[in-house]
């Protein structure tokens, strides 16, 4: 399935709060915060799940971790971390690839 929320976000159908754009992916504020940030970083392309990338995909993965420095970068984040849901079972509820940065408290490990 292609036409996930966050592809109406991408078409603009609904609004986000977007924290940056370019021509590969968009980042917006996530809607339900895990942490005082919380940012989902997503490439415009539609990629279901990690697991689903291609060896063409290379470049656009470089790029969507470079953006997610980029953003903690303009935004002073020190300490963050990046977070991948693959799949249901790992947490994973939209079918859209995302980093999700999370940063502005402690982080325990393991995850939950
Ligand atoms: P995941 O569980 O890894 O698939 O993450 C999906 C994330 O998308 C969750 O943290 C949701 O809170 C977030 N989310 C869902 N709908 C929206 C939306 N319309 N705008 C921003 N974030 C959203």
């Amino acid at each position: 399935m292609t036409d996930t929320i966050f592809s109406k976000i991408i078409n603009k159908e609904i609004p986000a709060d977007i924290v940056y754009e370019d021509e590969k992916c968009i980042a917006f504020n996530d809607i339900s915060p895990q942490a005082p940030t919380h940012i989902l970083v997503i490439p415009r392309k539609h990629i279901s799940k990690l697991s689903e990338s291609q060896e063409t995909d290379k470049d656009l993965l470089g790029h969507l971790m470079l953006s997610a420095t980029h953003i903690t970068k303009k935004l002073n984040l020190n300490d963050y971390r990046l977070v991948i849901n693959n799949g249901a079972d790992a947490g994973q509820t939209v079918f859209h690839l995302h980093i999700h940065i999370l940063a502005g408290r402690p982080f325990g490990w393991p995850p939950g």
